[in-house]
């Protein structure tokens, strides 16, 4: 399984790591702290997208850059 990383905040435990498997964007992406499901990999990438630019600008940066390394589109 193609395991990765994103940085963001989890809404549960306030953590910043996170797992998905980037080659399915219905995969539900994890907190690595405390096992929650944040959502979709699709669902977090458009919420990063949207509510999160003004507050996680360096983690979508971040995100975007991890993404499109592995080729999403
Ligand atoms: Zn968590």
């Amino acid at each position: 399984m193609a395991d990765g990383s994103i940085n963001a905040e989890c809404k549960t435990c306030g953590g910043k790591e996170f797992r998905f498997d980037r080659e399915e964007p219905d995969q539900q992406v994890v907190c690595n702290s405390c096992e929650a499901e944040v959502g979709s990999l699709r669902d977090v990438q458009h919420a990063l997208r949207t509510e999160g630019e003004r507050v996680m600008n360096d983690a979508i940066a971040d995100l975007k850059k991890k993404l499109r390394k592995s080729g999403w589109k």
